[in-house]
């Protein structure tokens, strides 16, 4: 009998499947957790409040993660550059040994700070260049559209670094936002990215030159009390490479098979078209060739395995 028509948590939670949009920082309170753990003299393995941090985001539901993290959140109260990258680095190197997760960090600038800022920060990064994956840009969108930041991310190019910038939800000129990041940065992916519904000829753009976007539906149903089902259901179903994936789960309560079930419930997906969102996943990841490969040959043989034991 073949896999259950309607995905079940069950099949979904087993799914293998990357996390391309997590945030480290912002959502919780590690430096409490370590407070707590010294006082108490309770060695929890790790030493950093950055290493605390990385540990939450690695969800053993997930195989392979790409975290955002944001330097700067830290360098502006007088944390070194290189203690933050080496701390998280170090977690997500024990990410695989403990949690069976392949972890990668990418370089996040904030985009309510200045441009100066941003390219400073990715100086700095320089060093440490065999530990960051790529760049992004997050925080506030609003009067702070990607042109600012265009020639700190042809620099990063020349680096070497893949690119991603958030595009978020129902910003003003979002659709404007979505068109510089594609034809003016020339990105990777797109972290959200939904609204390129609002112009079909960019719907084909994205789907032509198979970008990945990292939609993230939970966090949309609390940011705009919409988790935009029928757009990121519509844009798969139109073969554009929509990913789902969980943003801050600790802070909106979902990790990335939530996101998955919640919206195959919200848009009656198909077994299929979850599948089809777990390959995504690995398509629009920064893997390697031969890993990505090892990844969709995992995928088939979970579904063939759960055909086999389906009853
Ligand atoms: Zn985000």
């Amino acid at each position: 009998m073949p896999a259950p028509t309607t995905p079940t948590r069950d099949f979904v939670t087993g799914l293998p499947k990357a996390e391309l949009h997590l945030h480290l920082e912002g959502t919780l309170e590690p430096d409490l957790k370590l407070r707590l753990a010294q006082r108490n003299g309770i060695d929890i393995g790790q030493s950093t409040v950055e290493e605390v941090r990385a540990t939450y985001a690695f969800d053993s539901l997930t195989k392979h993660v790409e975290m955002f993290f944001d330097p700067q959140a830290h360098t502006s109260r007088g944390v070194p550059f290189e203690a933050v990258v080496t701390g998280y680095h170090r977690a997500a190197a024990e990410a695989s040994s403990k949690h069976g997760v392949d972890a990668h960090l990418i370089l996040c600038f904030l985009r309510d700070l200045s441009a100066e800022s941003a390219a400073e920060t990715l100086e700095a990064s320089v060093p440490f260049r065999d530990k960051i994956l790529g760049v992004g840009l997050d925080s506030d969108e609003r009067d702070n559209p990607p042109q600012k930041f265009a020639d700190v991310f042809a620099r990063a190019r020349e680096l070497g670094y893949r690119l991603t910038m958030h595009c978020d939800i129902d910003q003003v000129g979002s659709i404007d936002n979505i068109r510089t990041v594609l034809d003016e940065i020339g990105v990777d992916r797109v972290d959200h990215g939904t609204n390129v519904v609002e112009d079909p000829a960019l719907v084909e753009v994205v789907r032509e030159r198979g970008l990945g976007l990292t939609c993230c539906p939970i966090s949309n149903s609390f940011v705009t009390d919409d988790m935009k089902a029928t757009e990121i259901a519509g844009l798969l179903r139109s073969g554009v490479r929509v990913t789902l994936n969980s943003d801050d789960p600790a802070y909106f309560g979902g990790y990335v098979a939530d996101n998955y079930v919640a919206l195959a419930e919200a848009a009656d997906l198909t077994t299929e078209e979850v599948v089809q969102l777990a390959r995504n996943s690995f398509e629009a990841s920064w893997l390697g060739d031969s890993q990505r490969a090892a990844y969709l040959a995992e995928i088939d043989r979970y579904v063939a395995a759960y055909d086999a034991t389906a009853v």
